[in-house]
């Protein structure tokens, strides 16, 4: 959520800082500005809406060092007032997250004189800083006091008016990296933003303060200098860029094929690096969005193999009730970036219950990763399109790898050779299933106003999925039911020719599924099967299919759900949406 970077090296920064915005426009934004110094002062261009609208309003000037913001906002509507840079008396800053007690902070601030110009939590927290800094110029020590103050999450970038060759960056709670180069050093949200310029960065932790400099960048924690190491980014530029397709989301869709044989070619040969999960009790799983759906997909398959009790819980849920958690519980965080806010929060009031914990994380170095007892690495590359894909399929397949481990020490896994053959025919099966055309399919429900998707179990929980897809990026109403609960309420609201898409791969359950679409088809609705092609179904159950390979139900989900992203895709290309970049939406959720 929102961008941040940062340059001061030698080059004309603007462009440098226009053009990391834009990579880092996947992040989702509102409004978006710069800062940087001119003579004497600090001059601030912001503006609300795409970047574009912000490149048509700036000057010529050519600074070495500026800093730049996408905001998403989330205090105060968007607009040019509300979109940073803030700036009160001495201090410019920028910021990703939230002042939770900003508003007793203001009232304070008020007393003291100032006078606030935005709805934003952020201006607050800038006249904080500026009068910290009048009454302490040291500046170490006035962030030791932003840092007890402030109670929420925060990245900053700050600039000094008296001191005009250095940025300041601080966090808590929200990413930041920092990044060296030939041309100068960065700060910035993601590594995408630096990605054209460099591969090294630092990662920022919880607290720590860098200082960048044209040629140098420091780094202190509790008012002392500290050495950190440098890291190099593993993946290259090309893995940020479209490839030549229209979206990155129809890119990553079809780099599933690829990501899967590496996955599993890797954890197959190291599957010591599949955490052994027997000893617990039992299992939680905590995740948001998508996550949350893998890991529904993951408890059925622990559960099924490994005889574990398994509870999933939406992060945002699970922070604020009673968990019944101690030593002999496992908490499973899954992420794709590692920086949920909300589940990053479970992770710690897991640990403050001595609960053990694994997370299950995209980006490498990240929060959930630095600070879960154990982490599996995904290892998906960069995923730039906001609605994920190869993260999700990928987080489905290590929770099949927790559960086939599992399985096999339990003995409820007999046949474990057709599971590895059946795991090891999923790039070539999805590579089929990606040949299909899917316009077809998606001009019978893009107009439609309402679309239902029914399953049960394993069914449902990839319902759940597809459903999500298509509300994200096509802004159709979409629900998802256990296919025998419509009946209960929701299918009154079946009319002649209201889509319902049904996905059928299990074949215990399968048959009860299709009673269920006996009962919405004779009320008119136009059903839309996904099936595993060794079920049988009557003939006119389905007005459309889509039959997919007869895999075991470890390997099946992950290329279930390709149908249904690309479906989901389909729809809102023809609706013409920004794909990529949802309205609304934002690729890491960093506040709560
Ligand atoms: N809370 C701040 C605002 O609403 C920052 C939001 C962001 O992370 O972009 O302006």
């Amino acid at each position: 959520m929102c961008g941040i970077i940062g340059y001061n090296g030698v080059k004309n920064a603007i462009p440098i800082v226009i053009n990391g915005l834009k990579n880092l426009e996947y992040r989702g934004y509102d409004s978006s500005g710069i800062a940087y110094f001119l003579q004497d002062k600090v001059k601030i261009i912001k503006e609300k809406g795409r970047i574009k609208d912000l490149e048509s309003i700036l000057d010529s000037s050519k600074p070495t060092l500026c800093i730049g913001h996408t905001r998403w906002a989330t205090h105060g509507k968007p607009s040019r007032e509300n979109s940073h840079p803030h700036q009160v008396g001495m201090i410019t800053i920028v910021h990703n997250g939230i002042i939770e007690n900003y508003a007793s902070l203001k009232e304070k601030l008020k007393d003291e004189g100032y006078l606030f110009q935005s709805e934003t939590d952020t201006e607050v927290a800038c006249a904080l800083i500026d009068s910290l800094y009048k009454k302490n110029k040291n500046k170490l020590e006035v962030f030791e006091d932003v840092k007890k103050i402030l109670k929420g999450s925060y990245a900053f970038l700050i600039l000094f008016a008296d001191e005009k060759d250095t940025i300041y960056a601080i966090r808590e709670g929200s990413p930041l990296i920092v990044a060296t180069s030939s041309i100068g050093n960065f700060v910035a949200s993601d590594i995408p933003a630096i990605l054209e310029y460099t591969k090294n960065y630092y990662l920022l932790l919880e607290g720590e303060i860098a200082v960048i400099k044209q040629d140098s960048v420091h780094f202190f924690q509790d008012k002392k200098e500290i050495q950190k190491e440098l890291l190099t980014f593993q993946f290259d530029l090309a893995s940020a860029k479209k490839d030549g397709y229209s979206h990155f989301m129809l890119k990553e869709i079809h780099e599933q094929p690829t990501v899967i044989q590496n996955f599993l070619e890797y954890y197959l040969d190291n599957l010591e690096l599949i955490p052994d999960i027997s000893l617990y009790e039992k299992i939680h799983i905590v995740a948001c969005g998508s996550a949350y759906h893998a890991g529904l997909i993951g408890s059925f398959l622990i559960e099924k193999y490994g005889d574990i009790e398994v509870e999933v819980f939406i992060a945002s849920e699970y922070r604020y009730k009673k968990n019944f958690l101690n030593e002999n519980t496992l908490v499973i965080f899954i992420s794709q970036s590692g920086e949920t806010a909300d589940t990053i929060a479970c992770l710690r009031l897991a640990k403050s219950y001595q609960a053990k914990t694994l997370g299950i994380v995209n980006v490498v170095g990240s929060t959930i990763a630095r600070e879960a007892d154990q982490v599996i690495y995904i290892n998906a590359g960069c995923e730039i399109a906001v609605a994920t894909t190869k993260a999700y399929t990928l987080q489905v397949l290590t929770t099949s790898l927790l559960a086939y481990k599992l399985g096999l020490k339990t003995g409820l896994i007999q046949d474990s050779e057709k599971i590895l053959s059946d795991l090891k025919k999923l790039p070539d099966e999805i590579q089929k299933i990606l040949s299909i055309d899917y316009e077809k399919l998606a001009k019978k429900i893009y107009k439609k106003h309402d679309i239902f998707f029914i399953g049960r179990l394993l069914d449902y929980y990839l319902s759940e999925e597809g459903s999500l897809k298509l509300k994200e990026i096509s802004y159709l109403h979409s629900e998802t039911y256990p296919a025998g609960e419509l009946k209960h309420g929701t299918i009154s609201l079946i009319e002649d020719k209201t889509p319902v898409i049904a996905v059928l791969t299990d074949e215990s359950i399968y048959e009860k599924t299709i009673s269920n679409i006996k009962e919405v088809k004779a009320r008119g609705a136009y059903t839309i099967g996904i099936k595993r092609e060794s079920l049988e179904v009557e003939e006119n159950i389905f007005d459309d299919v889509i039959e997919i390979a007869n895999l075991n139900d470890l390997a099946i989900s992950p290329l279930a759900i390709v149908p249904l992203q690309m479906l989901a895709y389909t729809v809102a290309n023809l609706l013409g949406y920004d794909i990529d970049k949802p309205r609304n939406l934002a690729k890491s959720v960093t506040v709560e």
